[in-house]
C-alpha cells in the first residue's frame, strides 16, 4: 500500500447508536471533502456497520471494525469476525490500548486478529503504544519493539505492506494529553527501525504509520506536518463533524504542500 496518500481515522468507540450514526454519517458527509491525497475512515459501533456500509459513499469514506474475534466462525457467542466483515469494513482496528487494557487482550490476541484481518481482505491498524509508567522509565523502544513483535509475529513481509501501524501512546489517549510532536516523530523512528531490523528497508518503508493521542483540530498540523507521519486516529475529537472535518483539510493541506 502506497504511503502517498494521509490516512485519518475517526474511531467512534462505544458512542452513537444505529439511529444516531446515521444521522451523524449524513452530517459528515456534507463537511468532509473527498480529496484524492487523504483517505478517510470511519469506525463506529459495530451494530451501526451494516446500516452505514449502506449509506456510506465509497468514495468519500471507508469504514473499519473497532474490533472483531479472530476465528471466522463458530460457537463464540456474542463475538463478530472478520470473515462476517469482510467486504463491509475495509480496516479494523487491533490492540487498541482500550482493547488491551480494559480487556485485557494480550499480544497473542492482537497476533491472532492481524492475522484474521489479513486473512479476509481486511487492512489492519495494529495499535502500539507506551503507558505513562513505561514512558517514566525510559522504556517506550522496548514497548514499541515487543507489541511490534507481538502483534506481527506471523506477517511476512509481502503482509506487511496492508498493515497499518498506529502509535498510540497509551497515556495520551482520551486524556487531553497529547504527546509532543517532536517525540511522535521519535517514537515513529523507533518504529520504522524496528521493521526495517524484522523485514528489512523496501518493506519496512512502505508502512503507514499514523499518531493518535488527543488530537484536535488545533494540534493535527502539528503531527502531519512530520515527514514520517501518514496520518491520525482521531477519538473524541471525531464525534464532532466540523472539527474531524476541519483535520481533514488539514491533511489535504500538507499532501499539496508536498506535491
Ligand atoms: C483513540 O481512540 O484511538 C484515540 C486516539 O482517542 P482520543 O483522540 O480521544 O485520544
Amino acid at each position: 500500500m502506497a504511503r502517498d496518500k494521509k490516512l485519518i481515522i475517526g474511531n467512534w468507540k462505544m458512542n452513537l447508536g444505529v439511529h444516531e450514526a446515521s444521522l451523524y454519517l449524513h452530517k459528515l458527509a456534507e463537511v468532509v471533502k473527498v480529496h484524492r491525497g487523504v483517505d478517510v475512515v470511519i469506525a463506529p459501533t459495530v451494530l451501526a456497520i451494516q446500516t452505514l456500509s449502506l449509506q456510506v459513499n465509497y468514495r468519500q469514506f471507508k469504514l473499519a471494525a473497532q474490533n472483531f474475534y479472530w476465528r471466522d466462525h463458530g460457537a463464540f457467542t456474542g463475538e463478530v469476525s472478520a470473515s462476517q466483515l469482510r467486504g463491509i469494513v475495509q480496516y479494523g482496528l487491533v490492540g487498541h490500548s482500550e482493547r488491551r487494557h480494559v480487556f485485557q487482550e494480550t499480544d497473542k490476541d492482537t497476533r491472532a486478529k492481524v492475522q484474521a484481518a489479513i486473512r479476509n481482505g481486511i487492512r489492519p491498524i495494529l495499535c502500539i503504544g507506551e503507558t505513562a509508567s513505561e514512558k517514566a522509565m525510559n522504556e517506550t523502544n522496548d514497548a514499541l519493539y515487543d507489541q511490534l513483535i507481538g502483534g506481527l509475529a506471523n506477517v511476512t513481509s509481502e503482509e506487511l505492506e496492508s498493515v497499518v501501524i498506529a502509535y498510540e501512546p497509551v497515556w495520551a489517549i482520551g486524556t487531553g494529553n497529547n504527546a509532543v510532536p517532536l517525540d511522535v516523530a521519535k517514537a515513529v523512528r523507533t518504529i520504522r527501525h524496528h521493521l526495517r531490523h524484522l523485514y528489512g528497508t523496501k518493506a519496512a518503508s512502505a508502512v503507514q504509520v499514523i499518531y493518535g493521542g488527543s488530537v484536535t483540530e488545533h494540534s493535527a498540523a502539528d503531527y502531519l506536518s512530520l515527514p514520517d507521519i501518514d496520518g491520525l486516529l482521531i477519538g473524541g475529537a471525531s464525534l464532532d463533524a466540523r472539527a474531524f472535518a476541519a483535520i481533514v483539510e488539514k491533511a489535504h493541506n500538507q499532501e499539496k504542500v508536498k506535491r
